[in-house]
This record gives C-alpha cells, structure tokens and sequence, in this order.
C-alpha cells in the first residue's frame, strides 16, 4: 500500500514543520547556510534559519539556482524575504503579487 512515508529529512531541524510541504523549501549561499546550520544536512523552515541567523534573510542569502525563484512564487513566505533587498534596507514587499 501506498502510505506515503515522512521523509524527515525535508522537515525543519529545530521545529519539525515539513519544508517541502509548507513550501519553505530554499536554497541559500553554502557559507551563509553552513553557519546558520554547520553540520550542513537537514532543512530549516525559514523563521527557524531566522532564528538561527539573528535577522531576516533577504535576496542576497538566496544562492543563484532556479528552486528559489520556482518557490517565491508558490509560498509568499519565501517571496516576502527573496524578493527584499538587502542595499540601503530597501523593502520591496510591497512588490509581492507582481506578475511576472
Ligand atoms: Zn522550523
């Protein structure tokens, strides 16, 4: 029968939410994830790598690969942060909605 196993592997290490189906699934640059997170395996949901880090992430903490801009699009979680700009604190949330 098909029961769908857990894969612990995608749930957030420090709460347990399951990343991949609260869409906060995301990829950030190796040095920033490998202080938040230095045993580099696991996921973290995004308030936890927060809480982790200290500040909000913002578009420069995203690496450069399309998983993250398929997921800001999907959870506004990660478009609220993937979208910000890091440079002058500059808040582009209110560009969330904007139609691609
Ligand atoms: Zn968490």
């Amino acid at each position: 029968m098909a029961r769908r196993k857990k894969h612990s592997r995608q749930c957030c290490l420090d709460c347990g939410l399951d990343t991949f189906e609260a869409e906060e699934y995301y990829v950030l640059h190796d040095e920033l994830w490998q202080r938040i997170n230095p045993q580099i395996e696991g996921m973290l949901c995004i308030s936890c790598a927060e809480k982790r880090l200290g500040r909000k992430l913002n578009g420069a903490d995203f690496a450069d690969v399309p998983i993250n801009i398929v997921h800001a699009e999907r959870s506004p979680v990660i478009a609220s942060r993937f979208w910000a700009r890091d440079k002058n604190g500059m808040d582009l949330s209110d560009m969330r909605g904007y139609e691609i």
